[in-house]
């Protein structure tokens, strides 16, 4: 994507490449053979969507507000995995409808970048333009049901998915003291995600399945820390911010991924937010049935 350029006079081939690729992706056939998978994500994510579903209803409501790919830039806030940026997943659908992709996140999808990225990458958006966000944690949900795991190719046994997030959760669920997390920059990410992760434990440990809780208390500290690094100190009066969070969720084969959508907002220029989640997808955003209690931690 390095060479695209909104202002030369090869953005209308660029845009063109862009919806030639979206619409293959719709004509593929993509479905979750595992009767096992689809009773687990009925079950933990109920209404989680098809990747294309959710990337064309919320493209057809930011194009009616005036978003198109000339004007707008792309943030995207999700794990590093390579299960989730092969091609198919929600990350490439955004990226290819609008255009760019600047990568906020590290592991386990939070914005790393931090307010210094993100004042990097606002200042970038076209003139009076506008910025989407997708930001989501990720979760395996294998062929047997398992959440938590997901079967790469190549490797005999299921692994884990988000590893980083799990092997947060393990590793502080019997021990929650943050001064034991000091690996300095060698593995500042990890200790970060302990630290944020350690506070929850409390919500997680005992519930139905605490895998499925963990990703719903992974997409909480995400919308978090996203919410401390946005601002809107850049474009023009009538730029906006359009947020898309959700859960990604692996799962075992091809094209079987899937989403669930959980916030769809829109931020304008006075700071002010539009939920417009409903009138896109046409039901409430899924509330986890855990007895979730907001971080009072620091980071
Ligand atoms: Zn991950």
């Amino acid at each position: 994507m390095g060479t695209t350029c909104k202002t030369s006079a090869g953005k209308g081939q660029d845009a063109n490449l862009q919806r030639e690729f979206l619409e293959k992706e719709k004509r593929k056939p993509d479905g979750i053979q595992s009767k096992l998978t689809q009773n687990a994500i009925k079950t933990n994510f109920p209404n989680a969507m098809k990747n294309r579903d959710v990337e064309q209803k919320t493209f057809e409501v930011l194009h009616n507000l005036g978003f198109t790919y000339e004007n707008t830039l792309f943030a995207d806030s999700s794990c590093p995995d390579e299960i989730n940026h092969n091609g198919d997943d929600i990350t490439s659908m955004f990226m290819h409808r609008w255009g760019e992709m600047f990568p906020l996140s590290g592991l386990a999808g939070l914005p790393f970048a931090g307010q210094t990225g993100w004042g990097a990458f606002s200042s970038h958006c076209p003139k009076d333009g506008n910025i989407v966000i997708c930001f989501a944690p990720h979760v395996g949900v294998d062929c047997n049901g398992t959440v938590g795991k997901v079967h790469r190719n190549g490797i005999e046994n299921t692994t884990t998915a988000c590893g980083a997030a799990v092997g947060a959760y393990n590793a502080v669920a019997g021990n929650q003291d943050p001064n034991q997390f000091k690996n300095g920059y060698a593995d500042h990410q990890m200790d970060c995600i302990k630290h944020l992760v350690a506070d929850r434990v409390k919500n997680i440990k005992g519930a139905d399945n605490e895998m499925a809780t963990l990703a719903f208390q992974m997409y909480e500290i995400i919308s978090e820390f996203l919410d401390n690094i946005i601002d809107m100190k850049w474009g023009g009066q009538n730029s906006k911010i359009a947020i898309v969070g959700g859960i990604m969720i692996n799962c075992d084969g091809a094209r079987t991924d899937r989403f669930l959508p959980l916030k769809f907002e829109l931020v304008h220029k006075s700071g002010a937010r539009d939920d417009i989640f409903k009138g896109t997808f046409g039901f409430e955003p899924y509330v986890s049935n855990n007895d979730y209690k907001k971080s009072t931690r620091d980071y």
